[in-house]
């Protein structure tokens, strides 16, 4: 099949661990570069936020990035880019008019409307199926952020129409599934492939990275506030009182978009919180690592903690077990389907830091329990979330797709949603 994939902010070429790069950035290169190894060709289309970037970038023999111009060639907040979407469509458009693809997947709900766009335009001669992956739902978002959500207004009326008009849907966990149907999204069209992770690199073998206390406690992702981690550092003095003091808080990620940490007012407030707990010494903010770093850190933690408001699906820890370490997990999202409880981790309930001291005093106080649960994690990772296993799965979704799409031409009058 010839695919392209549309991901307006999450470039597959981005550094990781900014507030607007992380999941969907791995996500995009790893499931393109799946299923260029099954033997299709792909085309990821991102918005050019850099002026030196090459117009098309040859990723791999039959994966490219193509950049286009759509809005200024500099970062833009995700939440801001949402008038820059006709730009992006036409920019796919013109790309494709030589011969347009097979199937598109639009990746967030603003890819998806310059997928719709590019796909359903008028006089173009072809209707190419739309797949969705929304990675993030604004409804969910909302209920979590209330006043704090950035999202544009118009993502409560798009974000469904896009739903409603894509010719197949595919969630990432069963939590989405109720949410795209309480959106009134025919569930019929929906198609669940999870994110996938790279077992090659993230193993249980390979080097491990040095560590100064005698526990370590490891914190990864894109430092918002939705992603708790200011819970982790809460749960330190529970742990303490409940006799573990030589534990280490590695926080990875953050810096914002410059990556310089003092930069980032999120860091700020959560080194300020641990300065008024009393636990600053055991807390370190390490910034953004590169990937290649990542596997020996996850390898030198005795627990890995997610402790999300909400996830709609969380990469880090699938990446977490895969390398063989226990994962604190709240019970959200995503984190329900990976995290098995008491068999690849625990589950505690949201937003609750001394559920988090008990379920870490619970492994940090056990070694055989930790080394448990972690083996069980590294075979649950294995047979369940390889990327080619998901590529699979989404290949699925594009063939029904493809198939439910009326044949030959039908161009459609004006915008499609
Ligand atoms: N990540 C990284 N370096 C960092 C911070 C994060 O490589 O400094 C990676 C992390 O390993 C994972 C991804 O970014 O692959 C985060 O994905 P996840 O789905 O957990 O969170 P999201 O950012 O999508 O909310």
């Amino acid at each position: 099949m010839r695919i392209s994939m549309i991901s307006e902010h999450a470039s597959p070429l981005a550094a990781l661990g900014g507030v607007d790069a992380g999941g969907q950035n791995v996500h995009v290169a790893a499931l393109s570069e799946a299923l260029a190894k099954r033997g299709h060709h792909v085309t990821v289309y991102t918005r050019r936020d850099a002026t030196e970037l090459p117009a098309r970038v040859r990723v791999g023999s039959r994966f490219d990035v193509v950049h286009v111009d759509a809005g200024p060639p500099c970062h833009v907040p995700k939440d801001e880019l949402l008038p820059f979407m006709g730009e992006l469509a036409d920019g796919v458009s013109r790309d494709w008019s030589q011969r347009p693809p097979d199937v598109v997947h639009g990746h967030f709900w603003m890819s998806g409307l310059a997928a719709l766009d590019a796909a359903r335009r008028p006089g173009t001669g072809y209707r190419v199926p739309v797949i969705q992956t929304f990675h993030a739902l604004g409804t969910v978002k909302r209920r979590h952020q209330g006043a704090e959500d950035t999202s544009p207004q118009e993502r409560r009326w798009l974000e469904p129409g896009v739903g409603r008009s894509a010719d197949r849907i595919i969630a990432t966990c069963s939590d989405e599934v109720f949410e795209l149907k309480a959106m009134g999204i025919n569930t019929g069209k929906i198609s669940i492939a999870p994110c996938g992770v790279d077992l090659n690199f993230f193993s249980s073998e390979g080097a491990v990275a040095a560590r100064t206390r005698s526990h370590r406690i490891l914190s990864v992702g894109r430092l918002v506030p939705r992603k708790g981690v200011d819970l982790v550092i809460r749960a330190l003095p529970h742990l303490r009182e409940g006799g573990f003091d030589d534990v280490e808080l590695l926080i990875v990620g953050g810096g914002g978009d410059s990556g310089v940490l003092d930069a980032d007012p999120e860091v700020r407030r959560l080194m300020d919180l641990a300065a008024d707990l009393g636990v600053a010494d055991q807390v370190r903010l390490q910034g953004q690592v590169s990937r290649s770093e990542m596997p020996g850190l996850f390898r030198s933690a005795d627990a890995v903690v997610c402790a999300p408001w909400y996830e709609p699906f969380g990469i880090v820890p699938l990446e977490a077990m895969a390398c063989g370490v226990p994962v604190v997990a709240a019970a959200v999202g995503g984190l329900r389907d990976t995290v098995v409880d008491r068999g690849t981790g625990l589950h505690v309930p949201p937003r609750d830091p001394e559920a988090i001291a008990s379920a870490l005093a619970m492994l940090l106080g056990d070694p055989a329990l930790r080394t448990e649960l972690g083996n069980a994690g590294t075979v649950r990772a294995r047979t369940r979330y390889s990327w080619d296993r998901v590529a699979a799965e989404t290949e699925k979704a594009y063939q029904l797709a493809a198939a439910g799409a009326p044949a030959g031409v039908v161009p459609m009058e004006g915008a499609a949603l």
